[in-house]
């Protein structure tokens, strides 16, 4: 008998995963996106997509009734800790088990200079301390936290424009993922940055930056993740595997 599952994307993880599952013809697979993107990758045909909000917890409680929804997914992005929240109640609520898939965030090593906060409001109150060039890579969405530090120049990269108000002295580079060490050296030097923020995703594909910053000595401002749901995370294809089989 074949098995419905969500999947609430919306992360290059979200997208292996489901590229992964769509192979197992036992596994009926609808594929989640918020929708903020104009352009995003979605998997392959096999898979069903859906885009949007599901309206709230009870939205997403109805919706999984209502697609006869046996398994929830949740492979969001670490920071996108709303939908995780909603999912762990939907779940509660409906029954329907839930797994959240996360890669496993990066730690520092001696070599690098962290300056480790929890929210971007005190990433913005720290780059007064520790530079004036800065490369901000939190994506596009949150980037008017930082609207309000006139005293430094920024290099915002993100997949498309950022929305709301920005700094003042702000030059914008559109570009997705995955980023090469090299390029991420060119990029620093080119740009003369002394400081980096970005949030801890965890994962391969936008890490070079970090290694870039290590190996040129600037600091970097990193974001903590929001606090953990009480669902412990699985980190690997294979763990989500076993699961589903369960
Ligand atoms: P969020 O704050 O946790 O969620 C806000 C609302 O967006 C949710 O309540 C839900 O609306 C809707 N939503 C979020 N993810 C959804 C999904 N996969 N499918 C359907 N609805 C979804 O999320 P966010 O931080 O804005 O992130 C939005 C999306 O971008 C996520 O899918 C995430 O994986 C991706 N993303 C986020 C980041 C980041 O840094 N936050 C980075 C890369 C990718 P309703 O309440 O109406 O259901």
């Amino acid at each position: 008998m074949t098995k419905r599952i969500l999947i609430l994307g919306g992360t290059s993880d979200a997208l292996e995963l489901a590229n992964h599952l769509s192979t197992n013809e036992r596994f009926r697979l609808i594929y989640s996106l918020a929708g903020r993107v104009e352009h995003p990758r979605v998997p392959n045909q096999s898979c069903e997509i859906r885009k949007g909000g599901f309206g709230g917890i009870d939205g997403l409680a109805s919706y999984l009734t209502t697609h006869r929804i046996q398994a929830i997914i949740d492979a969001t992005h670490p920071f996108a800790a709303q939908i995780t929240r909603h999912a762990e109640v939907a779940s509660q609520t409906t029954g329907i088990p839930l797994l959240i898939y996360a890669r496993p965030p990066w730690t520092s090593l001696p070599q690098d200079r962290w300056h480790e906060v929890p929210n971007l409001q005190h990433a913005a109150a720290l780059i007064p301390s520790l530079g004036r060039r800065v490369f901000l890579a939190i994506g596009r969405q949150e980037v008017s936290v930082f609207a309000y530090c006139t005293d430094a120049h920024f290099l915002i990269r993100s997949i498309e424009p950022p929305t709301g108000p920005l700094p003042p002295d702000a030059n914008i580079l559109l570009a997705r993922g995955p980023f090469y060490l090299d390029d991420e050296l060119t990029l620093l030097r080119d740009h003369a940055i002394d400081v980096i923020v970005t949030k801890n995703s965890g994962g391969p594909a936008t890490y070079p930056k970090v290694e870039a910053a290590r190996e040129m000595q600037i600091p970097v401002i990193m974001v903590q993740r929001p606090p953990a749901t009480s669902a412990r995370p699985v980190t690997t294809i294979p763990a989500v595997e076993e699961w589903l089989k369960s």
